[in-house]
């Protein structure tokens, strides 16, 4: 909230400032952006380290804010980085100024409740309103039933996180439980502690999973989208793993696809980017050298470059990034790096969350609420929209 004052009061100074809030062109970096507006690309220096890595992913930004003089001079923008940070760039009397803040938003749980009437994809669009709930939904029963079975009256019920920034739903839908009741038996997906998704059993969803991008995997630093740094006092996100390699350790494809990138970064040093299949995207950073080049088709397990210190690194190490649509997920959710299924204080604690839910779920069957949506995103507390917001004020 803190942030949105800021933006409110230096806004108030300005006469005849627009704010938009618009699509950003597909592939711009942000050093392009400035050159837009005259502002020295220097500015990035003023970031530590860590934020000028999270500045060179700004190319896959979706929507932002920017509010501009009358004059065409930009006052301020907002530019989201990922799902829980933000480039904040403003006007000063002393030029401009750079800094990563934290976006923020409400986060609350739904329960979606409905019955099939044409298509479970459908329908979720149609009554949840939530396209995004009705690809993941999708994603996470096709392996457990086939979709061309299930009839007109078939239940659905998904519990699920869902962020909203001003009035719009952020990011992709955290889904916590998903349940398919077909010709009468109810498929479970129930997401663990791990991040990853399990059937009632406890046993691992059948995932496209991805191979390692080094032979022997240790994590020293894990993906976050949003931790608070406690020496630096800010908000730090990691969009990726950090794993110890020494220098010039073969970097593997962690999946078949196309090379789309294979040079420098700044932040990441020397980069190769892979585009896979179902719009997944790997990036591997820091490399002493690059082997597989633009457009070449590389297979699972293909060296595609060496480890090293290049970019804005500490020390000789793999930085590995998964990318879904655009936005950075955590690697470690299909990477396989365990056994299928879940074993003993691990599987007692599943099956303890498992309990919790069926519970939720089966009382609100019996109490009979609505049948089809309890609990919308219309009934949510939510901001006005940044538009009639503004105009309300006569700016
Ligand atoms: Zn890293």
């Amino acid at each position: 909230m803190r942030f949105w004052l800021i933006f409110l009061a230096i806004s108030t100074f300005t006469f005849a400032a627009k704010v938009k809030f618009t699509r950003w062109d597909k592939g711009v970096t942000f050093e392009q952006y400035l050159k837009k507006f005259h502002i020295d690309k220097n500015i990035i220096d003023t970031l530590d380290r860590e934020d000028q890595a999270l500045i060179s992913e700004i190319g896959y930004t979706h929507k932002y804010y920017e509010l501009i003089a009358s004059n065409g001079v930009l006052l301020q923008s907002l530019i989201p980085i990922g799902e829980e940070l933000q480039a904040h760039l403003f006007r000063t009397h002393s030029g401009y100024k750079l800094e990563i803040i934290p976006i923020a938003y409400q986060k609350d749980t739904h329960i979606a409740i409905l019955s099939v009437d044409k298509s479970p994809h459908y329908d979720i669009i149609n009554k949840v309103k939530n396209r995004r709930l009705a690809n993941e939904f999708t994603r996470l029963l096709k392996h457990s039933i086939d979709f061309r079975g299930v009839q007109r009256g078939d239940k659905i019920v998904i519990v699920y996180d869902q962020k909203m920034r001003l009035g719009q739903p952020l990011g992709v839908p955290d889904i916590k439980v998903a349940m398919l009741e077909s010709h009468g038996k109810k498929n479970y997906v129930f997401k663990h502690s791990d991040g990853k998704y399990y059937n009632a059993d406890g046993k691992a969803l059948i995932e496209k999973y991805m191979g390692k991008p080094l032979n022997h995997l240790i994590i020293t630093s894990p993906f976050t989208t949003r931790r608070w740094h406690p020496v630096l006092h800010k908000w730090k996100a990691h969009h990726g793993i950090d794993c110890r390699a020494r220098r010039g350790t073969p970097i593997l494809a962690a999946a078949d696809g196309k090379v789309v990138y294979s040079g420098w970064m700044s932040g990441y040093g020397r980069v190769i980017k892979i585009q896979h299949a179902d719009n997944y995207l790997t990036l591997y950073a820091h490399q002493s050298r690059l082997k597989a080049k633009v457009g070449q088709f590389v297979k699972k397990g293909d060296i595609i470059g060496y480890t090293g210190n290049s970019g804005r690194s500490t020390g000789p190490h793999l930085h590995f990034g998964l990318y879904k649509d655009g936005r950075p997920i955590n690697p470690m959710r299909l990477v396989k790096f365990t056994t299928d299924g879940l074993t003993g204080k691990d599987r007692e604690n599943f099956l303890n969350r498992k309990r919790k839910y069926t519970k939720i779920i089966n009382k609100i069957e019996e109490e009979n609420l609505p049948s089809y949506v309890w609990n919308t995103v219309n009934d949510m507390y939510v901001l006005p929209k940044m538009k009639t917001y503004y105009q309300n004020r006569g700016w």
